[in-house]
């Protein structure tokens, strides 16, 4: 018998109001059954609001250290935990070991700096405009902050949401994707046992349905969303509507530029790791690669053969270089942008196929497939696949690359190798992303830097470093006069 799972609303394990539930199973063998895990409706999401709202009223009183202590805890746990917890989102999700150690540990930094953010959260003194007046800032919590995540980082992103959430004061709702619900569950466990009040984190499993019910709930003054930039309008739609804080972080189309005096070795290697890990599933994933015309087709040749020697599997297994896609429509959509490509006449130098292997018919494998001959406005070099497909575009400057870079309507990050240093700090100007890199891939955020996109990849937010504690908090002013005196900001300026 599978295990059934519970939502957390109100302290307690509980069913979901409609009876209703949805199976999880594992991408890379599909007869691997997880769990069934609640399809919550606007019932529960009401019980998880009206219950987080008690929650922030004592939690918000918590003095900010304290808050951070128990982050602390949830730093340890998780370190205690964290070889088990990647095999289980290995298995929910299907990227390789490594990947979902990683992903363990971004939760674990994120845990370690939240906490000491406790003892920061700095507000301002300022010199008043007037005498014997002192005037300051400080950051106060907000409320209920609803959270909505997607499949691909199971646990660093619910991480990067709720832990400087939690530490700025306000109470959580989570409501995890549907594809990925167990590593969020074992998240929230650990929560609670690190000590958090119960009441300060409800976890309501479901879909998009689930999801809109949180994010149109007027309880909820707070959204933070990462997931597609289809879904972030609509959630964008409705928090316009009704007035809300909004967070977005949304799809992009990376790409990697490699100069004619790159070293080659090096780029090699980036790019495998950067179009392939995760199985192109990553929102910085590289799926564009510019390559100037006098390393084009030098570069391609190695490339051709190094990733035709990928090795697709169970992400469980060693010898795994890259597991299945999410699902079954993920592999469709990727089928539907080969015919695509097929159409607009681009050349498919390797893969454009299902592996062959009888071992992988039960996942949602997709061999590593690179597309060349793509010109800057195919749509293959325009929108984003989310798989292991990497379009390659070829430029003959530096100056046509970065044009290329910055014709599409995403701006998450990008990369340039290149031995130049000129170049190199051009690229940091003049390329339209929300990061870049010089001589590594296009993937590797670290949890202590702001982390986001320009353009349709975000709406001005960031996630992690020290940004992210300003959009959990708000900013309050208080003046104290001393003066014993009525005195008028902006009419007795300077006073005696
Ligand atoms: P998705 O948009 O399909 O789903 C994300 C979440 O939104 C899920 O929890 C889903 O249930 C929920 N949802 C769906 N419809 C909703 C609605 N109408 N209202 C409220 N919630 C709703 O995305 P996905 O397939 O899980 O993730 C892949 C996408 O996420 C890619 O586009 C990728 O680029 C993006 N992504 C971006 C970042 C970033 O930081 N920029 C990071 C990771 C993933």
């Amino acid at each position: 018998m599978p295990t059934t799972f519970r939502n957390f609303i109100a302290g307690r394990w509980v069913r979901p109001s409609t009876g209703r539930y949805f199976e999880n199973r594992n991408p890379a063998n599909t007869r691997d059954l997880i769990g069934r895990f609640p399809d919550s409706g606007a019932e529960d999401v009401n019980a998880a609001v009206q219950s987080a709202t008690e929650g922030f009223r004592k939690w918000s009183r918590l003095p900010a250290p304290a808050r951070g202590d128990v982050l602390k805890r949830v730093g340890d746990l998780l370190t205690e935990r964290k070889e088990a917890i990647a095999r289980a989102m290995t298995r929910e999700m299907g990227k390789v070991l490594p990947e979902t150690r990683g992903d363990v540990q971004e939760g674990i930094d994120t845990a370690y700096y939240a906490a000491s953010e406790g003892r920061r959260l700095f507000g301002h003194t300022v010199p008043s405009e007037l005498r014997s007046k002192w005037a300051m800032s400080y950051r106060r919590p907000i409320g209920v902050a609803g959270l909505i995540t997607p499949f691909n980082f199971p646990l660093a992103i619910p991480t990067w949401k709720m832990f400087p959430a939690l530490v700025c004061g306000n109470s959580v709702v989570i409501k995890p994707s549907e594809d990925v619900p167990h590593t969020v569950h074992l998240l929230v466990e650990i929560l609670l046992e690190a000590g958090l009040p119960p009441e300060v984190i409800q976890l309501v499993h479901g879909g998009g349905d689930t999801g809109r019910a949180l994010v149109e709930h007027p309880g909820v003054p707070v959204i933070s969303f990462t997931g597609s930039t289809a879904t972030g309008s609509a959630i964008g739609e409705a928090c316009g509507r009704t007035h809300k804080r909004l967070s977005l972080e949304m799809g992009g189309k990376n790409a990697m530029i490699v100069m004619d005096d790159a070293d080659l070795d090096l780029a090699l290697e980036g790019v495998l790791w950067g179009a392939f890990g995760t199985t192109g599933q990553r929102c910085t994933a590289t799926s564009r690669l510019i390559l100037h015309r006098r390393v084009h087709d030098r570069f391609l040749r190695r490339l051709e053969e190094a990733t035709d020697r990928l090795a697709l599997g169970d992400g469980r297994q060693e010898d795994t270089d890259v597991g299945p896609l999410i699902h079954e429509a993920s592999r469709d959509k990727v089928e539907r942008y080969l015919a695509i490509a097929e159409e607009e006449g681009l050349e498919v130098v390797t893969g454009g196929r299902r592996p062959r292997s009888p071992k992988l018919r039960n996942g949602w494998f997709y061999r590593p497939t690179i597309v060349a001959g793509a010109r800057p406005k195919s749509r293959l070099a325009q929108e984003e696949i989310f798989g292991p497909v990497l379009t390659v575009i070829r430029v003959g400057s530096f100056d046509e690359a970065v044009r290329v870079n910055n014709g599409v309507r995403y701006g998450l990050s990008s990369s340039v190798y290149t031995r130049d240093t000129n170049l190199a700090f051009r690229a940091m100007q003049e390329l339209d992303n929300g990061i870049t890199y010089i001589n590594a891939p296009t993937i590797g955020a670290e949890a202590h830097l702001p982390f986001g996109g320009v353009k349709q990849t975000g709406n001005g937010h960031r996630e992690g470093g020290w940004e992210v504690y300003e959009f959990y908090s708000e900013t309050k002013v208080c003046y104290v006069d001393y003066s014993g005196t009525l005195q008028r900001a902006q009419i007795d300026n300077y006073a005696d």
